[in-house]
């Protein structure tokens, strides 16, 4: 019996504890290495990081990464939760 999909789950909640300390940005991450380098695009010249889990679109502006998001990724990230 499995009332829940388990590695659903883990993704969701624990086994990344690392939070990036960017503002606006909730990525999370399992160790402290690959926040280290995800931290990059924040001290790039591209600072604004799609949000949406499984993207790694990143923009020089917070114009651009709405756009972006608007076109592509909104619709996933949120599918009919409002
Ligand atoms: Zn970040
Ligand atoms: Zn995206």
């Amino acid at each position: 019996m499995m009332p829940y999909n388990i590695s659903c789950y883990s993704l969701v909640a624990g086994e990344k504890p690392f939070e990036c300390e960017f503002e606006g940005c909730d990525r999370r991450f399992a160790n402290s290495s690959d926040r280290k380098k995800h931290s990059h695009v924040h001290t790039s010249d591209k600072p604004y990081n799609c949000r949406v889990r499984g993207c790694d679109k990143s923009y020089t502006h917070p114009s651009s990464l709405r756009k972006h998001m608007k076109v592509s990724c909104e619709t996933v990230s949120s599918p009919k939760m409002k």
